[in-house]
């Protein structure tokens, strides 16, 4: 029985005939790693705790015929925060569904594991918006998106125009069925998402910086809805995946606006 050890993230669970499961993990060796977890259900099983949602942990797999076998497994960190209040929680599991959705097995994305575990890291140590100088819990998800358009070769270019290649200064506007951004010249008629000098440079900053320094930058209303209504666009364009967490967030920024 051919064996191996990696680190990994645990992205997503499905039930697997009984107590058993299915799960999704990131890895930085291999990409994605599904595997089954047996027995996860009964008292004391000791792979239960790796298989909570972004755990990251030491992992041994046994390879199958069709899917590998967890067989051991040991925490490093369970990123407990994550899933003690509903906005980390809706963040945590968005960035998990779009991570596992949009990774392969057997290609690790450069970097993206560590990413992830930095985000998770960051995204425990988030309060809400406009709480003192915390950490804001959207910074951190459109960090990781910015590294998982990065990872996926589609980051956007917020610096120059994407159809006449001249220099953005000031306002640009994201138009979607191009998935770049273009100046005033450019623009077609009224179409695109109008990006202003204070979003955009928001925006840079935010693709620039590691997710644990995302507390120094501020942000006005306005620019949070531009940012979020170009990065929501260039990850439909981008990926294509719906994603139940979406919706949750969705939700969740209706009950509460600074979120
Ligand atoms: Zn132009």
């Amino acid at each position: 029985m051919a064996t191996y050890s990696t680190l990994g993230i645990t992205l997503l669970v499905h039930k697997y005939k009984g107590t058993g499961r299915v799960v999704s993990f990131c890895t930085p060796t291999r990409g994605k790693v599904e595997a089954v977890a047996q027995g996860i259900g009964r008292p004391h099983s000791k792979l239960a705790a790796a298989v909570e949602l972004f755990t990251l942990s030491k992992l041994m797999f046994a390879e199958g015929r069709d899917l590998d076998r967890l067989i051991q497994a040991e925490v490093i960190e369970a990123h407990y925060a994550l899933r003690q209040d509903m906005t980390r929680l809706g963040y945590a599991s968005y960035i998990a569904e779009l991570t596992a959705n949009t990774s392969e097995p057997d290609h690790p994305l450069p970097g993206l594991f560590e990413r992830l575990a930095g985000t998770y890291s960051a995204l425990c140590d988030a309060t809400s918006a406009g709480s003192g100088q915390a950490t804001d819990p959207e910074l951190v998800l459109w960090s990781y998106l910015m590294g998982l358009f990065e990872a996926h070769g589609v980051a956007p270019d917020l610096e120059v125009c994407c159809r006449c290649r001249t220099a953005l200064s000031g306002d640009g506007w994201y138009v979607p069925a191009d998935a770049g951004l273009m100046c005033a010249g450019c623009r077609p008629g009224e179409n695109g998402m109008l990006l202003s000098a204070e979003a955009r440079g928001t925006a840079q900053s935010i693709q620039r910086m590691p997710p644990d320094k995302l507390g120094r930058l501020s942000l006005g209303d306005e620019a949070r809805g531009q940012i979020r209504r170009f990065i929501d666009a260039h990850t439909d364009h981008q990926f294509a995946v719906e994603t139940k967490s979406r919706k949750f967030i969705r939700q969740l920024r209706g009950m509460s606006p600074e979120i």
